[in-house]
């Protein structure tokens, strides 16, 4: 049950000064932080980790994320707890910022709409990008942690969240 997830505070994160708020969120419930790092990736391993994004959402939408996702350094958090990648999931919202629910990550920090964003040809720039399934989790987190950037130590969670 205790599983581990990939949240990506992406760029628009970053620039926004937005990294505390959001990572307070994730401590807040109890989540633990087992592996951090800030990276500025390229097109190539854009590529990588939005692999399916092409087939699902179309060629247009992977072209304007690629240039959303490449545009500065992004904050990558592996995650740890009872149901991580559900309730991240559940903590991030819904992709379109419009109608992700107030209380979610994207419904609060952001209101972008598709129809204003594809009328531009823009990414929608919703903040966070979490993993969405289990097996989807073990992937992405072998594309972005060495196994010795994850670590197991012991947090206050032990004692009063998981006991
Ligand atoms: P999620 O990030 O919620 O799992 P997807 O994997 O389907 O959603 O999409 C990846 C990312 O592509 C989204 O988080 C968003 O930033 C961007 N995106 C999705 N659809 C559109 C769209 N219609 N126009 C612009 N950007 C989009």
């Amino acid at each position: 049950m205790i599983e581990r997830t990939l949240i990506l505070l992406k760029p628009d994160a970053v620039q926004r000064g937005l990294m505390g708020k959001i990572v307070s969120r994730f401590e807040d419930a109890g989540l633990k932080i087992i592996g951090a790092k800030m990276v500025w990736i390229n097109e190539e391993f854009g590529k990588k980790h939005y692999f399916d994004v092409a087939q699902r959402r179309g060629e247009a939408v992977l072209k304007r994320l690629l240039k959303v996702i490449t545009q500065g350094p992004l904050l990558a958090m592996c995650l740890e707890g009872i149901h991580a990648v559900e309730i991240v999931r559940k903590m991030v919202g819904g992709t379109e910022p419009k109608s992700a629910l107030p209380g979610t990550i994207r419904g609060d920090f952001a209101h972008v709409s598709y129809d204003y964003a594809d009328g531009k040809d823009l990414g929608i720039k919703n903040l966070v990008h979490a993993s969405a399934n289990p097996e989807e989790a073990k992937q992405e987190l072998a594309l972005w942690f060495k196994k010795e950037e994850l670590h197991t130590y012991k947090s206050v969670h032990d004692a009063h969240v998981l006991d």
